[in-house]
């Protein structure tokens, strides 16, 4: 069960990642697009958006890969039998409190079960 939890989460954070990842290039290109010169100077509705999607994407990208960083902190998929994972490995059976609350964030997400929701 606890396996389940960190390959079902490391899943998402791969999706969450293709997902940001598209929006950046796609946020990129629009950027540039609106910086044509035959652009300039013109009103073009929502062009001032593009650098705070491309800040939100980056600072995405960033959590998704902490939670990477956080997930190898858990070899052993936070499970009690492992204390050594983190601090709170060794809270109560199952996955561990660090790895339900990276998990929580996907929960509606197909997959999820609600015996990961942290206690
Ligand atoms: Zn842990």
């Amino acid at each position: 069960m606890s396996d389940d939890l960190a390959t079902w989460l490391t899943a998402q954070i791969d999706a969450a990642e293709a997902r940001t990842r598209d929006l950046l290039a796609k946020t990129q290109r629009n950027d540039l697009a609106v910086k044509e010169p035959r652009l300039l100077g013109r009103y073009i509705p929502g062009w001032h958006d593009w650098p705070d999607v491309e800040r939100v994407c980056t600072e995405r990208l960033a959590e998704l890969d902490a939670a990477r960083r956080i997930l190898d902190l858990h070899p052993n998929a936070g499970l009690r039998s492992a204390p050594e994972s983190c601090g709170s490995c060794a809270s109560y059976p199952g996955p561990c409190d660090t790895l339900r609350l990276l998990a929580l964030p996907h929960a509606g997400q197909p997959g999820y079960r609600d015996e990961w929701r942290p206690q």
